[in-house]
């Protein structure tokens, strides 16, 4: 750096620089601690986390993407391992906490090859060619399932909800995602495909977990705008409006000058005879049933009601469009415009009380398949972290059905892949086996964590689990309840396979990528460590901001 005897600035006063050893120790420092943050949770007998932002609000989760999402991470580090659980949790729906332990332990172990003076760039490669072999016997040792096997579609959506509070109720929950899945997968090629914005969530606290039920339709969570208009309208003509039944107000402050009565009373019947168009219109178009994004005027209401027209005002726009692809109108933006082209229909139109509140159901829709989940719960964090589950749940089912393969869950996959890479591990050679071989040992970090939070012994169970692996036993992982070893087929624990392929893909990314920085230079303009909107202690990651390590030495 010192290049004769002035030092050359490059860089604005107030840059703060590491290079070299320093960095990276750093680096994997904080990307370990985000792995340790989360470890506890992992597994059926995981424990939770109760997340405290910096208003106060509470939400108690098992799930490591939404753990993540609510820490205050501050190192730049440690930020991409929670980009590691988003990707996890977007790619694949279900493993985040598997993912980022998985790359904790990549970094820890690759930490312990540094210090044996093997360089990161060396590490970098053994652990990418571990990846690639890891993924191809995962494809082996994978299973097909079929959109038609819904008892293993449930048993994937089962283990998915196994380490979720609400995990006494997975039988229900599980039954429900499968049949929502396979409600909207649309055959495409040889395969099919899942579109889970055709599965409506909608949550309504009140009665009990068990109260939650699939309504093979769309909810509205509106009521009816008037009480003189019927609560069900069989073989409903629905009409769709993104426009408003009011008379538009002026933008600007406009003054109308009245001088007799007679001109008012003009004006109002002006007023009223517009209204009684718009609704002449719908009537006209054949529609009994109107949904509309925006608001109905009382003289509109009336007026609908009288004409014994069921209407909803203010539908949210997703709402919108579910409603027309699965009824088959056409949302239209003028009421003017309204044709008996753009009418839907469906099977039935009905207002319903969930609690205190009157929904919408509009169900028996020829269109499209659309269904929605209506989720019952004593209270809001209960009611959300069913939400949770049942997202994991959809998710896994909707990617099972996709891909069409399953693999063993519990660690069974994990410890059945670091067995085959340790054997091939003789064939890479040099340095760089020493680091596919710590890709393997790094994969068991999977059964031993299991073992830790189900408060077994992690030694034993992982030596136990190696000798059954070795003697064929593929299958062989942790059995949770009998606290050893068991046959996670007779279990039924078992995962879409894209959820291993993700985590293996992304937790390498990440430990790759984070490895070959050896220098970090942070402006001067980046936010202080512990400047985040919790104040000291507020953020759970606010610790291990900062990259001011200190004890550094030259390069
Ligand atoms: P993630 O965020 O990675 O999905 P989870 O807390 O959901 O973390 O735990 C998932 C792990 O728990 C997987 O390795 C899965 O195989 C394992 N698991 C789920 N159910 C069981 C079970 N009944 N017995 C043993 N392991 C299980
Ligand atoms: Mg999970």
């Amino acid at each position: 750096m010192m290049a004769g005897n002035t030092p050359i600035l490059v860089l604005r006063e107030g840059t703060k620089r590491e290079k070299g050893r320093g960095a990276l120790t750093n680096n994997i420092q904080a990307a370990k601690a985000i792995a340790d943050a989360v470890r506890s949770t992992l597994g059926p007998r995981g424990l939770d986390k109760m997340l405290v932002d910096s208003m106060g609000d509470v939400v108690v989760t098992n799930d490591g993407v939404t753990i993540l999402k609510e820490m205050d991470v501050e190192h730049p580090a440690a930020k991409m391992l929670v980009e590691v659980a988003k990707t996890q949790d977007q790619e694949a729906g279900d493993g985040t906490t598997t993912a980022v332990i998985l790359a904790g332990e990549l970094l820890k172990r690759a930490e312990g090859l540094i210090e044996q003076n093997i360089h990161p760039t060396i590490i970098s490669q053994g652990y990418r060619l571990a990846s690639a072999k890891a993924l191809e016997v995962l494809n082996q040792i994978s299973q097909p399932v079929s959109i038609s096997d819904q008892e293993a579609l449930r048993r994937i959506a089962v283990t998915a909800m196994a380490s979720k509070s609400v995990s006494f109720n997975r039988d229900l929950l599980g039954d429900i995602a499968v049949r929502a899945v396979v409600a909207v997968a649309e055959k495409k090629g040889e395969g099919y495909f899942v579109d889970l914005d055709n599965i409506q969530l909608i949550k309504k606290q009140g009665g009990q977990i068990s109260d939650t039920s699939l309504i093979e339709g769309v909810i509205v969570d509106k009521e009816k705008v008037h009480s003189g208009m019927p609560s069900r309208v069989e073989n409903p003509k629905i009409a769709l409006l993104d426009a408003a039944l009011e008379i538009k107000k002026t933008e600007i402050d406009a003054k109308i000058e009245i001088n007799d009565p007679t001109q008012l009373n003009a004006f109002l019947q002006e007023e009223e005879n517009m209204l009684r168009r718009m609704v002449e219109t719908v009537k006209k178009s054949g529609a009994n049933v109107v949904l509309c994004q925006k608001g109905i005027d009382d003289l509109a209401q009336h007026y609908l009601a009288k004409d014994g027209i069921y209407a909803v005002r203010r539908v949210k726009k997703s709402d919108m469009e579910k409603l027309a692809k699965a009824t088959g109108a056409s949302i239209v933006s003028k009421v003017s415009e309204l044709t008996p082209q753009d009418i839907g229909t469906a099977g039935l139109v009905e207002e319903r009380k969930i609690g205190e509140d009157a929904l919408t159901f509009v169900t028996g829709a020829k269109k499209a398949r659309a269904v929605s989940i209506l989720i019952r719960g004593g209270t809001e964090h209960v009611i959300d972290e069913i939400e949770r589950s049942l997202d994991d749940a959809l998710n896994v089912v909707a990617v099972a059905v996709e891909d069409g393969r399953f693999v063993f869950g519990g660690g069974a996959t994990a410890e059945e892949v670091a067995m085959h890479l340790r054997d091939e591990a003789a064939k890479v050679g040099g340095r760089e086996q020493l680091a596919f071989e710590g890709f393997a040992d790094s994969l068991e970090t999977i059964p031993r964590t299991l073992a830790e939070n189900a408060g077994l012994d992690p030694i034993d169970i992982v030596i136990e689990l190696r000798k059954a692996h070795k003697g064929g036993a593929k299958t062989a992982g942790v059995n949770i309840q009998a606290g050893k070893v068991g046959d996670m087929d007779q279990l039924h624990v078992i995962e879409p396979i894209r959820v291993g392929r993700q985590a293996i893909e992304s937790a390498t990314d990440a430990a790759v990528m984070i490895l070959r920085i050896d220098d970090v230079i942070a402006s001067k303009s980046s936010p202080p460590p512990s400047g985040g909107p919790g104040g000291p202690g507020g953020g759970m990651g606010g610790g291990m901001g900062g990259m001011g390590g200190g004890d550094f030495g030259e390069d």
